[in-house]
């Protein structure tokens, strides 16, 4: 087997987390490998097609996330691949939405990338660790070239199923008390989509929606339709549930759509829409097996879909299907225990840490492991945000390794909120700069001092204090 080179970080995953961690590293000096299965940058919010980024803000209006996530906002902005943070009162309590073109994003992420001086290995596929005395030194990785393996003082698991951590030794969970996890869910994206017809439906129809759902709020049903005029105040409706229920009574729609209904989300490119209708449940995301089952059942209802989107839905007359995604999406696999576990409690009463390096503010959304049509929300109390302390991305009882994004340290409910894009992203940055930081100082992450820590990510326009 062929040592290939040694680094001060490697980065295993390109995802929000990955990504912005790998960027974030750099920029802090550390000599950065990036390790991606996939040819492109973004993962889930590229390769998944999930666009609206929640929770920038929380429900009071405060931004809680900055950093280099608002950098990639802005810089998608100038490329015209976003209308930017749109104040999302009139869904559920997210705070906001922010909708951004998967192929621009890709871009802006390639130039953050290498801007910043990260080496990017993609089409690698990260299979195993070198681990000695219980502190992870490399990673195996396979591609076209071979099998090689790759040194690095720090490593970061941001594969989303805490693969790297898991390989390691580290403790992990899955799903809830029986182990089940969330439903996976395949996006379709159509074009032709008459926008001006949708509303004139939503508007005519409103109890037929989840609207007005956030209680911070205050707004009534009522009041949200009679504000709403357009997609660029609410770029994303659920519901349409009586339309659902009378095609699945007539054999036209499956019946496995997200509480019965269709979640449409107008993107940035004006007649397009992101449709998430398509549900799954027992399926293992670490498991190819399973995930060869979900992409082929989840096409079948991709397609019946599209067709009951057509027949039934306003202005969806003339759609046409541009894509599913790439892959399906996975929203919870392995969550890595670490040296503090985020409870659905911190998330709910808004909980502050000393050692917090992000925040979130995303309900818990969990999407049952049971019913592929139930999803239960639990908002942040007040409006507010909470704090994700920096023992959350640190692993038990494995040294030289941080994990970052949706497998950070989290229990079932906890991780149902912290696994928003957004959140990844502020979890990855702060996965990064520890990194480079612990290289720095010569410690490994466990030991570093979260204070500094701390002082460069501020430095750094991450948003850590002031914020409810
Ligand atoms: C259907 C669905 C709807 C969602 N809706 C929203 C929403 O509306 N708003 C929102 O903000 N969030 C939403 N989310 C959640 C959010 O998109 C994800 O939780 C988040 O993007 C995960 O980011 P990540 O970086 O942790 O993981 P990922 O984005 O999954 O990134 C992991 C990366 O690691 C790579 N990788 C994995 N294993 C390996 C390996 N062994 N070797 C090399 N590479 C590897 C993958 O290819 C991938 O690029 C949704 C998720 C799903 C599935």
């Amino acid at each position: 087997m062929l040592t290939v080179s040694e680094y001060d970080v490697i980065v295993v995953g390109g995802g929000s987390a990955g990504a912005v961690a790998a960027i974030a590293a750099a920029r802090n000096g550390a000599s950065t490998l990036l390790i991606e299965r996939y040819g492109f940058l973004g993962g889930a919010i590229t390769g998944q097609y999930i666009i609206g980024l929640k929770s920038f803000f929380n429900t009071r209006g405060e931004q809680i996330v900055g950093g280099i996530p608002q950098e990639i906002v802005d810089r998608v902005i100038k490329l015209g691949g976003s209308p930017g943070h749109i104040r999302d009162r009139f869904w559920v309590a997210c705070g906001s939405t922010t909708p951004l073109d998967p192929a621009t994003l890709k871009y802006v992420l390639d130039e953050m990338a290498a801007e910043a001086g990260v080496e990017l290995l993609f089409h690698t596929f990260a299979i195993n660790t070198v681990v000695s005395k219980n502190t992870v030194r490399g990673v195996e990785i396979t591609n076209k070239s071979g099998r090689q393996i790759v040194l690095g003082k720090v490593i970061i698991d941001a594969t989303g199923d805490g693969d790297i951590a898991a390989w390691a030794g580290a403790p992990y969970e899955k799903g809830g008390k029986d182990g089940r996890m969330m439903q996976v869910s395949l996006i379709v994206r159509v074009g032709n989509v008459q926008k001006d017809k949708l509303i004139s439906y939503i508007k005519e129809n409103p109890d037929d929606f989840i609207i007005g759902e956030d209680p911070y709020s205050g707004l009534t049903r009522e009041l949200v339709v009679s504000r709403l005029k357009d997609f660029s105040e609410a770029p994303e409706i659920g519901g349409f549930f009586r339309l659902v229920r009378k095609a699945v009574e007539k054999g036209e729609m499956h019946p496995f759509s997200p509480r019965g209904g269709v979640n449409i989300l107008i993107s940035p490119m004006k007649e397009e829409a992101y449709v998430y209708g398509t549900n799954i449940v027992d399926i293992d995301g670490t498991n190819a097996w399973d995930l060869s089952r979900a992409e082929v059942e989840l096409r079948k209802q991709a397609f019946i879909l599209v067709g009951f989107l057509r027949k039934y839905i306003p202005g969806f007359e003339e759609s046409y299907l541009i894509d599913v995604a790439p892959q399906v999406g996975i929203r919870e696999t392995r969550r890595i225990i670490g040296e503090y576990v985020l409870t659905a409690e911190d998330v709910i009463e808004g909980r502050k840490f000393d050692d917090v390096v992000a925040k979130g503010s995303n309900p818990v959304d969990l999407h049952s492991p049971e019913d592929p049509r139930k999803i239960i929300h639990k908002f942040v109390k007040g409006g507010g945000s909470y704090d994700i302390p920096y023992r959350c991305l640190i692993p038990k009882g494995i040294d030289n390794l941080l994990v970052a994004g949706r497998c950070i340290s989290a229990t079932h409910e906890g991780m149902a909120s912290a696994r928003t894009a957004v959140t990844c992203m502020a979890t990855g940055q702060a996965a990064g700069t520890a990194a480079a930081l612990s290289v720095k100082e010569g410690v490994t992450p466990r030991r570093l001092d979260v204070s500094k820590l701390q002082k460069t990510l501020r430095e750094q326009g991450v948003i850590l204090y002031g914020v409810h």
